[in-house]
Parts: structure tokens; sequence; C-alpha cells
């Protein structure tokens, strides 16, 4: 297997084996890895995201950190009468989607021999790689705000992960775990490549669930950007490998209280904006100081695609749309419906949509809605 570590800011090659987080000049790294995908083979593999085996960089089998998790399936939902079809990645095994990410990142850090990882997180990739390290037996170290839900702690310490709410906002978070990271190996969803290796089985699967077709439009929310990221290497391995002719439109949401990447989308700017950590529901992506934000707003753009921002009220309509039509994700997650609302789809035209993140993590919230 060939692949190739770079940095993104100064394209320095690293060794493959590396275990650094970041480049040397302080920027973030990329695989560099062309993932092969075969239609025809895919009818003999079971219904998981390993299905797609050859597009995901880890070298032996026996490294393969996995729950038999993904292919999660896709529903059609209506909202204000428009069709929205909506994949259900609240149905992975630790409740979120980050399990696609931290499968293959925790694959990774056994194949380097790792015996110890960090993470920081708002909660879910922090259960999700608590849960794979407990797989693999390596031993976990999970930075959170101390706000964090509470189902999300529990999940994280019963994971067997050691759990420490750091006060203040999410960056002050993530400065304590890079911190911890100059001792221990950073299993960092935002700045290990690897990760992202793992969240593009999300295209591969809607492709495949869409009867091997793209969809028109991607709404995703977007932080860090992990999905959306993820989703574009997705589309862009299948549109190498002759399977796609072009790649969706991705548009990506955050919530109006925590808005970096759509301010330097509306008003142009060249560097993240001074954002104060916003007060928002959705958790999951309040997010001040994404580290890939050059990189989203060029999806952004070669996409043909937009940002959207939706505020508090918009995201607790569109949950209360969500749950009455069966379905129970956490707040964060309704933001991509909330956007839905916002973007003028013609009849016929797809879009799909996650649910990011399962209801029962947030009861809380949850009970607020409740009125
Ligand atoms: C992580 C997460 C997202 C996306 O956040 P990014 O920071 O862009 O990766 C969206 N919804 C939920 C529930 C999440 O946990
Ligand atoms: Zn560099």
């Amino acid at each position: 297997m060939t692949l190739q570590i770079a940095c993104q800011d100064c394209d320095t090659v690293h060794r493959q084996d590396t275990r650094l987080w970041r480049c040397g000049c302080g920027g973030p790294l990329d695989v560099d890895f062309r993932g092969r995908i075969d239609a025809a083979m895919l009818r003999r593999r079971s219904r998981g995201m390993w299905r797609y085996r050859e597009a995901l960089p880890i070298g032996a089998d026996a490294r393969v950190v996995s729950f038999n998790e993904g292919f999660t399936p896709i529903v059609r939902m209506r909202i204000d009468g428009k069709p929205l079809t909506v994949k259900q990645e609240n149905l992975f095994p630790t409740g979120s989607f980050k399990d696609r990410g931290a499968s293959v990142l925790i694959s990774r850090a056994r194949e380097l021999g790792v015996e110890k990882v960090v993470e920081d997180s708002s909660g879910n990739a922090g259960a999700a790689v608590a849960a794979y390290s407990a797989k693999a037996g390596i031993e976990c170290e999970i930075y959170v705000p101390e706000a964090t839900s509470p189902g999300k702690l529990a999940q994280i310490r019963l994971y067997g992960a050691k759990l420490i709410r750091v006060p203040g906002s999410r960056e002050a978070t993530a400065h304590a775990a890079m911190e911890a990271a100059e001792r221990h190996f950073y299993a960092s969803h935002v700045w290990n490549p690897f990760f992202f290796q793992g969240t593009k089985t999300y295209a591969f699967e809607i492709w495949e669930q869409l009867g091997f077709n793209a969809p028109d439009t991607l709404i995703v929310p977007t932080g860090h950007g992990t999905m959306l990221i993820g989703a574009f290497l997705g589309f862009r391995d299948l549109l190498e490998n002759g399977l796609i002719d072009r790649l969706p439109r991705m548009i990506a949401v955050q919530a109006a209280g925590c808005a970096p990447l759509y301010r330097m989308w509306r008003d142009q700017l060249a560097e993240l904006p001074p954002a104060p950590s916003g007060d928002t529901i959705a958790e999951g992506i309040a997010i001040a100081e994404p580290a890939r934000a050059s990189q989203i707003l060029d999806i952004i753009r070669e996409t043909g695609g937009r940002i959207i921002a939706v505020t508090d009220a918009e995201i607790e309509r569109a949950l209360l749309d969500i749950c009455k039509q069966g379905l129970y994700a956490e707040p964060t997650s309704a933001t991509a419906v909330a956007a839905f609302r916002k973007i003028p789809a013609d009849r016929d035209e797809c879009v799909v949509a996650p649910l990011t993140g399962h209801g029962l993590k947030s009861t809380e919230k949850m009970l607020k809605l409740t009125g």
C-alpha cells in the first residue's frame, strides 16, 4: 500500500510511520492515498464501512479495529412538503458518525504500535475514540469542556477512558489535550488525517444506497468539518474511480451562535474572525477555531456550495419536526434540516442530510423542548 503524509501548508512529506499530529510549520497533515473502489466486488461484501477495504489506508486486516459498523440506513423525510433523504448516522455503536473516523484512526494507532492515546472533543469524538481504544486494548485519555452533556461523559467513562473536564471554552480543552500530546499519541479527530479517511465512507455508502449515484446536494453540520471533508474525499475517490461524473454541491451548516466559517464565507475573509465560543444548543459544532478552515472553504468553492447559519430557534423547530417523524437525533443534527428549509431546492433535486448524533446523548437538552 502506498500513501504519503504531507503538510497542507508547506508540502513537506513526512515519514509514512510518523506519529506527528501536525507539521513542524504548524500546518495540518493530509494522507495522500487514492482509494480503489470496485462496484462488482461490493456485492460479495458484508454491509459495513469496511466493505470499501481497498479505499481505506490500513495495511493488514489484523490491525483493523471495528464493530462491523456502518451502512447506516437512509430514510425519506418531508420538510415543508419538500423531499429530503436522511442518513441515520445516529445509529452507530457509540451514537454518532464519529465511529467512522475512530475505526480507521484507532486501526492506524494499532498499526503504529501505540499504547496510549489522548483526544479532546465536545463529546462525541471522545466517546468514539474511547470505545475503539477499549476494543483495541489501548489506554485512552479524553479532554472535554466542563459543559459537555452528561450522557456523553458517562459514555466516555464507562468505556474505561480517563476523563478530564476542562473549565472554560472548547479551545481551552483543545489546548489542554495538545499539552498532553507532547507525551502521548494525539488521536485527534481534527488533526489526525486518518480520521478523515474513515469519514469518507459516508460518501461511498450514500452513492451505493442511491443506486450508485451521487446526490445533487449534501448538507453537512460543520464545526471542524470532519464529516464535510471526509464526504468530499469520498466523492473525489468515486470521481477518480470513474464511478460518478461530478461532485455533489456541498453545503456546510453552522449555528449562528458560533459561526466563524459562515462569516469567512459571507464576508470573504482570508483569516478566521475572532469569534467568541458562542452559546448554542448545537454543542457538537460550536467550534470557534476550526483547524482546517481554508480546506473547508476550498471544498465549498470547488463544489459550488455555500455556508448557511441557523439560529437556535430554527434548530429547535427542525428538531421537533425530526422527532415528530419518528426519528431521534441530538440538537446539533437538526441544523441540517433547519438549513434545508433555507435552500431553494427544486422538486426533483436529490438532497441528502445526516442525522449526525443520537438524541439519547442529550436527554437534558431534549427535555427542554417538551415544554
Ligand atoms: C462532530 C459532530 C458534528 C460535526 O462536527 P465537525 O466538528 O464538523 O466534525 C456534527 N454533529 C454531531 C452530533 C457531531 O458529534
Ligand atoms: Zn508544514
